[in-house]
């Protein structure tokens, strides 16, 4: 992949990168066309990085649909499709990891201890593999966004780390390769997280500022869900998420399946 990126970079073109884990959606296709738009050559990264998920976790289930993949990304004009398998980027033996601390450390650091080693780990070796000028995150998963931007800047990668919002549903719910493990029944109760969100979003607008009362507002809408577990509900700092602030982050089991979602409770919410 590298060769074919410094080419295009000799040549004076900028490369767009876009890491996924695959089973695609119309999420990841905006994260494409924002590259697509801001650069003259798009990589898209599929590769489901087993580090970075708990023993216990979904690896083993986690979506895949390379024949889907393949289809929406010809449709969607990208030049170079980078999917190495695990032995690959993890031959046998490695054992370096990247640690962020601070912004990686509460709320899904505290939740899932190592995703976020996981998750800074193949964001380095994918930038070391593309070297492109800017990258593609969504603000679906906010604070590893935030975990990206800190290692590029302190790593020196001389990526642009772009943050894009985040696709929903027509009722709200943000878009997830995780959704597919929801049944009827879950998939109805999985709106509480968006509406969740926009209850609080409202309570901000009407003037409440109280972490703790945004906070009430947040959980009673999710625990009014009886399929519904809350394992974190908080509104934090953007950019250490730590409180106080105006981000508000959610972590909610729907039956088996842990779903997150967040909005900024000081802009509109969507819809
Ligand atoms: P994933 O394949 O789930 O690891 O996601 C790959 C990238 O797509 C990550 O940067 C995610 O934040 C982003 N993404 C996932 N879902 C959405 C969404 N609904 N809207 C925008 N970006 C998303």
């Amino acid at each position: 992949m590298l060769a074919a990126s410094r080419r295009w970079r000799a040549q004076g073109l900028t490369v767009g990168l876009v890491p996924t884990m695959g089973a695609l959606h119309a999420g990841h296709l905006s994260l494409i066309e924002a590259a697509r738009s801001e650069n003259s050559m798009v990589v898209v990264s599929i590769f489901v990085n087993p580090i970075q998920f708990g023993p216990g976790e979904d690896f083993a289930r986690y979506p895949r649909d390379p024949a889907h993949d393949a289809e929406l990304l010809r449709g969607a004009g990208v030049d170079a499709v980078y999917r190495p398998s695990v032995d690959a980027m993890y031959p046998p033996g490695s054992t370096t990891r990247v640690h962020v601390s601070g912004v990686a450390d509460p709320l899904e650091g505290a939740a899932r201890p190592g995703h976020f080693e996981g998750v800074a780990t193949v964001v380095s070796k994918l930038l070391t593999a593309v070297e492109p000028d800017r990258a593609y995150f969504g603000q679906k998963d906010a604070q590893q966004a935030a975990v990206v931007k800190r290692l590029a800047r302190d790593l020196d990668f001389g990526v642009e780390i772009r943050v894009c919002p985040t696709v929903r549903e027509a009722d709200g719910l943000a878009l997830s390769s995780r959704n597919a493990y929801l049944n009827p029944e879950e998939r109805t109760a999985a709106v509480s997280l968006s509406s969740a969100l926009r209850l609080a979003t409202a309570a901000y607008s009407a003037g409440e500022r109280s972490p703790e009362q945004l906070r009430k507002v947040l959980c009673a809408r999710l625990e009014a869900e009886p399929l519904a577990r809350v394992e974190y509900a908080q509104v934090v700092d953007p950019e250490t998420f730590e409180p106080p602030g105006t981000l508000a982050v959610l972590a909610v089991r729907i039956g088996k399946t842990r779903l997150i979602d967040n909005h900024d409770l000081s802009k509109v919410f969507p819809g």
